[in-house]
């Protein structure tokens, strides 16, 4: 999506060779007029399956998922990263952080997710696939499918695409970074 590359290459900001910061538009503050456009695109990307429900993990993932949500008129279900103490009875996973370098469970409510679902996961980022892995795991004992994998910002020298396309997801990635060496942002082609 060019106008997103556009955008990363214009306020992005590169963290050790490793670390994309985009948080001008999309980790702190949120630019609406891009996450349409995010949502639109994907909207026309996954149209073909029968989504009923749009999920991601919070934080960052909300903006463009509810944005796609709307396109899709389905609801959303923001995973959430603790347990909170009015959740009764949830499905949870371990997840580990390429970015805080730590592990943390994720959790959603049993209410939320059942095995009438036929979901798309959105999120920000793609890295090494962890976040994409618990979620998986929910969704596996939610009994709920998997109809696609819809990232904005996919860094595919990490292992995540490679993974998730492999066991036979449909993922579609917006901008799709080859390379952050040097602190240089260069996009696959
Ligand atoms: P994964 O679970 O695929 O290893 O990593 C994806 C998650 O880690 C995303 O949900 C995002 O929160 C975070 N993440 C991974 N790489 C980056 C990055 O380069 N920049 C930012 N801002 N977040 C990232």
């Amino acid at each position: 999506m060019e106008k997103l590359e556009k955008y990363i290459l214009e306020n992005g900001q590169v963290i050790n060779g490793k670390i994309l910061k985009v948080d001008t538009f999309l980790n702190h503050q949120v630019d609406p007029q891009i996450m349409d456009c995010i949502g639109k695109e994907f909207y026309h990307y996954f149209k073909k399956y029968p989504i009923n429900k749009i999920v991601t993990i919070e934080t960052s993932g909300i903006a463009p998922a509810l944005m796609c949500a709307f396109q899709f008129q389905v609801p959303l279900v923001f995973i959430k990263k603790a347990i909170p103490s009015t959740m009764s009875e949830a499905y949870s996973a371990k997840v580990f952080s390429f970015t805080k370098n730590k592990t943390y469970q994720i959790s959603v409510s049993k209410e939320f997710l059942n095995s009438d679902d036929h979901i798309l996961f959105i999120d920000d980022f793609l890295a090494n696939g962890e976040a994409f892995a618990g979620v998986e795991k929910i969704c596996q004992e939610a009994n709920a499918t998997i109809e696609g994998v819809g990232i904005v910002i996919d860094k595919v020298f990490q292992k995540g695409h490679r993974i998730i396309k492999e066991k036979g997801y449909d993922i579609y990635s917006l901008a799709m970074i080859e390379s952050l060496n040097d602190n240089k942002i260069v996009f696959k082609k």
